[in-house]
């Protein structure tokens, strides 16, 4: 499997406008449609999901694997490395604040990564269920301060697929919040960052791991 961006390819993925109705999310909504689940477009809600299911309380965010630090497939610029750092950090903690905003107003928050889209059935599945569902216990778990921690947490690797970023806290929701260098974690790209510094999306805890 080789998930690094062709130059070409990226430079599509920077063109793209965030907010506009990129390709995937509009073949995840009309799955979900088609499904019988009605969603409403641009309902305005903290950080602007891209669509909504009111009466299920359910936001839903297609999230690019470019802007929001996809472990898998970021991929840091080779020009301008300071802004694209800067940028990284910023849209990945945006998305952890915005997820707290909903959580407090009892929203229920998907975030579906773009490469989850591959696989639409199990995503439309997941979806299903959860729309299905009245289940908001999650909501009633307490927040967490934000924190740096000694870097407690796994590091599976590539190899091992099921312990890919696993958290302390038992969460694979994790994100790249920095690269210390230009290239991507995937260990099929030539460029490849020395360390990057990775965020649990659920406890908050950060730890550095090896990539080269
Ligand atoms: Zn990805
Ligand atoms: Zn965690």
């Amino acid at each position: 499997m080789n998930d690094v961006l062709t130059p070409a390819q990226r430079s599509h993925c920077m063109a793209q406008v965030k907010g506009t109705d990129t390709k995937p999310e509009i073949i995840l909504r009309k799955a979900l449609w088609k499904k019988g689940f009605r969603y409403r477009l641009h309902y305005k809600l903290p950080g602007r999901p891209d669509f909504v299911f009111v009466k299920q309380r359910v936001a839903i965010f297609v999230d690019g694997c470019f802007w929001h630090g996809c472990p898998i497939h970021y991929s840091a610029p080779q020009t301008r490395e300071q802004f694209w750092k800067e940028k990284l950090k910023k849209n990945v903690l945006r998305d952890l604040a915005v997820n707290d905003d909903l959580k407090s107003e009892q929203w229920r928050v998907q975030r579906v990564w773009q490469h989850d889209l591959k696989e639409l059935d199990k995503v439309v599945n997941k979806l299903v269920k959860i729309l299905n569902s009245n289940d908001k216990s999650y909501l009633l778990e307490k927040p967490y301060d934000f924190q740096v921690a000694e870097p407690l947490a796994h590091y599976g690797g590539f190899n091992n697929p099921s312990q890919w970023w696993l958290c302390d806290c038992g969460s694979s929701d994790v994100r790249v919040l920095s690269v210390n260098k230009p290239g991507s974690l995937n260990p099929n790209a030539k460029k490849r960052p020395d360390s990057a510094e990775l965020i649990c999306c659920r406890c908050r805890l950060k730890w550095s791991i090896p990539v080269g």
